[in-house]
């Protein structure tokens, strides 16, 4: 199965959390109130499917309509391998970046067989 990285943001304790029990007023990360976004990459595995043209008759006029390419975001985990669950949003954004990544690889493929 294809896979890609993907980078969200996400509000997360700030770190001086872990050097006291409380943030730092003067904390120039999270400006006190404890948490700052912070950049996770997460690798996502997905299923492809290329799409396909519908028919077209003799002059090229469609008879049916294309079946668009679409993908299937299978799992999304993070660096430490725990399964992380995407908004709505994020999950809208991933599947575009599949969807350029299958794109991608394709183009790959067709250069490398060109190439020989
Ligand atoms: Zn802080």
């Amino acid at each position: 199965m294809p896979s890609t990285k993907f980078q969200i943001e996400r509000l997360l304790p700030c770190a001086c959390l872990a050097l006291a029990d409380a943030p730092f007023a003067a904390c120039p990360e999270c400006g006190g109130d404890g948490a700052t976004y912070q950049e996770i990459i997460l690798a996502i595995e997905y299923g492809y499917w290329r799409g396909c043209r519908g028919a077209r008759d003799l002059y090229g006029a469609p008879l049916e309509p294309d079946d668009p390419e679409e993908c299937e975001i299978q799992s999304v985990t993070d660096e430490r391998g725990v399964e992380v669950e995407l908004t709505e949003r994020e999950t809208e954004r991933a599947e575009e970046k599949c969807i350029r990544d299958a794109l991608e690889s394709r183009i790959d493929a067709l250069y490398d067989r060109y190439e020989d």
